[in-house]
């Protein structure tokens, strides 16, 4: 059973991964995400269905466009295969289909999140609210299958905590954090009250903690200014991921130290 969870996710992940691709390449630009179909950015040739399987056709076309040959940057295959191992790690540490969908949204996002981000440096509100949208649904229906309908109160108020106190932060240090970091906070936080409040300090803490490393290390090696502008989308993205993923042996390496 376990087995063919990770299996249908990953495929899953892949597939969903691919439209990843089109969210980062489109919403940015304000585009539709449905139309046009997908077609090559050099000669507009429609990539046709057989090459356009997730990951596999980057391979077999060896990172070329079958009708004029030019490079298609190797992101879009990076981002599929990025969202169907997190798909797969998720279904093997989850393990509950009930809750296996809202989280597989929250991955999804996240990767989407944090490749517009790095290219962009700025987090797209529409996203935010999409994957909010869609999110409490599937919560509910998390609560549902699990019977942990408490966990849908934590869910809410770790995302107004969060939100709380990343607006602190956005009026505090002027010039640090975006204002879609604030709205991201929110979302992670309620994702993240979902599993409980000590997951919600946990993917904070982590998120500063990934965050600051790089970072000491790039001051310290005098390769940035203290003024270099370094997007923080992706490490709360990767805070909060890493959490749902390894929440509980962290937060129990925490409490014995
Ligand atoms: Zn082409």
């Amino acid at each position: 059973m376990q087995v063919t969870l990770e299996a249908v996710a990953g495929v899953f992940g892949l597939l969903i991964g691919s439209f990843v691709g089109v969210v980062v390449d489109r919403v940015p630009r304000q585009e539709s995400i449905v139309l046009p179909p997908s077609h090559c950015v050099a000669c507009s040739a429609p990539i046709r269905a057989y090459d356009n399987i997730p990951v596999v056709s980057y391979v077999v076309l060896r990172g070329r466009c079958r009708a004029c040959g030019t490079r298609i940057p190797p992101r879009d295959a990076l981002l599929e295969l990025g969202t169907g191992v997190l798909f797969v790690l998720l279904a093997w540490r989850l393990g509950s289909a009930w809750v296996l969908p809202a989280y597989c949204l929250l991955a999804a996002s996240a990767v989407a999140i944090s490749a517009i981000d790095i290219e962009h440096m700025r987090i797209p509100s529409a996203l935010v609210y999409t994957a909010a949208a869609l999110g409490a649904p599937l919560l509910v229906l998390a609560s549902a299958g699990t019977h942990r309908w408490s966990a849908l109160a934590s869910a809410g108020i770790g995302g107004a905590i969060a939100f709380a106190a990343f607006f602190t932060l956005f009026y505090a240090v002027p010039k640090g954090i975006g204002f879609g970091d604030v709205r991201f906070a929110g979302l992670c936080g309620g994702f993240l009250g979902w599993l409980g409040y000590r997951e919600v300090i946990a993917g904070f803490l982590l998120s500063f903690i990934v965050a600051g490393v790089p970072a000491a290390l790039l001051l310290a090696m005098h390769k940035v200014k203290r003024r270099t502008k370094i997007p923080f989308g992706p490490f709360l993205a990767a805070g909060t991921v890493i959490t749902v993923l390894f929440g509980a042996p962290i937060i129990h390496a925490w409490a014995s130290l």
